[in-house]
């Protein structure tokens, strides 16, 4: 690490994470062998909340009515910084870490095949080194870490955002794992609309007397034959997936209830609303041909996710200062046999940072903190702790990541975060300059909630999958916490 050129704040907040960096270390893997997946992250959540209580955040547990999601407070008066992560693992996903082939901890359960885990311990150990470093040289302002549940359902942030909880905020960072070491500006993810459609109809014998009966089935599949004609005037940035979730019990019931799960994405809030808005008449027009009847629930609505320009110059900065991590012979031999496995150009890790030389670019996945960086403005580290080439939600994706390159990588993510952060608490003026940047880039466009104003999160989502496996996983929970000093 280079650390050059560091006034005496970074320095000390630098320190603080190289001292610590077996605890940082730590604390990934205990989140990694948690492995729990959305709205289930209860171990991996009151683990992160012990290392903020000790450490001396003051925590508000279960914001937004979420059982696992938190807000940790610390310092006073202005500026007021917001860190926001996640932590959840997908289902399916268990993988061995270190193991070249497919080989899960616990057949069939959940696990970490992506990196929120190493998200989360950025975060933290960011936030425990600018509290350290803060304190140390008297640096004013209000640290604000977001502790954030189930963006694998671009779920949380949306609530934490309509809840007012960012509404003293001035900045937030994110952070997220990735193959190489880079930030950036401009919109950068598509925003989504994910809502149930369920169809109530009425039970009959389907065999003795089928005209009695009103079948909600039938009105799932109108409703996706209805989508699927709606395709060809879909704008080409539009996208929409489902799954069935109920579709009836068995055939010689007509099913009295039937339900759909979809996904509308685009690129913009107002087009996202237009797909919500077309598919919900063509599911009033299935109700119709079935005599059912429709009741549509939104389970989450996030907006794009649009970084800020001011915040990327800076972050840039940072994350060239950090520079990217040494890696010895040994761990690009690894990531070459990664990428062998996950047949991917065997290319190795990279050795540069990436510089930035532009807005962009657009990815076509959603993040739930999109609604966040309309709010405020919001800026964000990628850091290098995977292996470039492998394939996120795959079980690939899960071999490094207890790995030295995780552990390095993450480090590093943790100080361009630090020193971004630091840069923005010392000069007020970089603070101004971010809104008013922030309030060109709007360009008119006032951000609302797409989420309703009464809706209430879900919170039994993968909660009988955990009630299966919990006690299976918990046999590979690490002994040994994280205590850092
Ligand atoms: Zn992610």
């Amino acid at each position: 690490m280079k650390n050059n050129n560091a006034g005496p704040e970074k320095q000390s907040a630098f320190a603080y994470l190289d001292r610590n960096a077996d605890q940082v270390a730590l604390l990934s893997d205990n989140l990694f062998w948690f492995g729990e997946p959305s709205l289930q992250e209860y171990e991996s959540a009151a683990l992160l909340v012990d290392v903020l209580e000790t450490a001396g955040f003051n925590v508000e547990k279960g914001i937004s009515g979420f059982d696992t999601g938190f807000l940790a407070t610390s310092g006073s008066g202005s500026p007021v910084i917001a860190l926001h992560a996640e932590y959840d693992a997908l289902p399916e996903n268990s993988q061995k870490p270190g193991v070249l082939k497919k080989d899960a901890i616990v057949e069939g359960a959940p696990g970490h095949c992506e990196g929120h885990h190493a998200n989360a311990t950025v975060m933290v150990a960011s936030a425990l080194a600018l509290k350290h470093a803060m304190e140390a040289h008297g640096v004013e302002g209000t640290l604000k870490v977001f502790g954030s549940p189930a963006e694998e359902l671009a779920l949380s942030r949306p609530y934490f955002v309509r809840d007012g909880y960012f509404d003293d905020v001035d900045l937030a960072f994110h952070n997220h794992i990735g193959m190489d070491f880079h930030t950036e500006y401009d919109v950068v993810q598509i925003g989504c609309l994910t809502a149930d459609f369920t169809f109530h109809g009425e039970t009959a014998h389907a065999g003795l007397a089928p005209w009695r009966g009103r079948d909600a089935l039938d009105a799932v599949v109108l409703m996706d034959v209805g989508l699927a004609q709606f395709r060809e005037h879909m704008e080409p940035t539009m996208r929409a997936h489902r799954v069935i979730t109920h579709g009836g019990t068995q055939p010689n019931i007509i099913p009295d209830k039937a339900s759909v799960w979809w996904m509308f994405r685009h690129p913009e809030a107002t087009g996202v609303r237009t797909l919500f808005d077309q598919a919900r008449s063509i599911a009033e027009g299935a109700a119709l041909m079935t005599n059912t009847r429709l009741e549509v629930n939104v389970r989450s609505a996030v907006w794009p996710l649009r970084c800020n320009q001011t915040m990327a110059n800076v972050t840039q900065k940072n994350i060239e200062a950090v520079g990217m991590p040494e890696w010895s012979d040994e761990e690009q031999a690894f990531a070459r046999e990664v990428q062998k496995a996950a047949g991917a150009p065997v290319e190795g890790l990279l050795k540069q940072v990436t510089p930035l030389t532009g807005p962009g670019p657009m990815i076509g996945a959603s993040n739930d903190c999109g609604d966040i960086s309309w709010k405020v403005p919001m800026g964000r580290v990628w850091f290098p702790a995977s292996v470039p080439g492998v394939s996120f939600h795959n079980w690939t994706a899960g071999i490094p990541l207890t790995s030295s390159i995780a552990h390095k990588g993450t480090l590093a993510g943790a100080k361009a975060m630090t020193g971004a952060a630091l840069d923005f608490f010392m000069d007020t003026a970089l603070v101004e300059d971010a809104k008013r940047t922030f309030k060109t880039e709007l360009d008119g466009i006032a951000y609302e909630p797409m989420l309703p104003a009464d809706q209430q999160p879900d919170l039994t989502v993968n909660k009988d999958l955990m009630a299966r496996f919990r006690e299976p996983m918990q046999a590979h929970y690490l002994s040994e916490k994280p205590r850092f000093a």
